[in-house]
């Protein structure tokens, strides 16, 4: 990931995603003011929470929003 994908707002389908470190994003819906805690291993989101018990390796749609915009597919806004 290039330094300048940082402190910017990223849309991936209708999820926003903000890089605060290349490992840490915030992400949220775009009509909604939750915002979660996302890397690309992790999150707060309740789906995540309760797959990633069931299921090792888990990935939420939040989870693979942040992978996009690590590998640079993510629009600008
Ligand atoms: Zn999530």
């Amino acid at each position: 990931m290039t330094s300048n994908a940082l402190k910017k707002p990223y849309f991936v389908d209708e999820l926003v995603v903000y890089m605060e470190t290349p490992e840490k994003a915030l992400v949220a819906e775009i009509d909604c003011r939750v915002e979660l805690i996302t890397t690309p291993s992790s999150c707060t989101c309740c789906t995540y929470r309760f797959n990633s018990r069931r299921t090792p390796g888990y990935r939420c749609r939040h989870i693979n929003a942040v992978r996009k915009v690590i590998e640079g597919q993510g629009k600008e806004e």
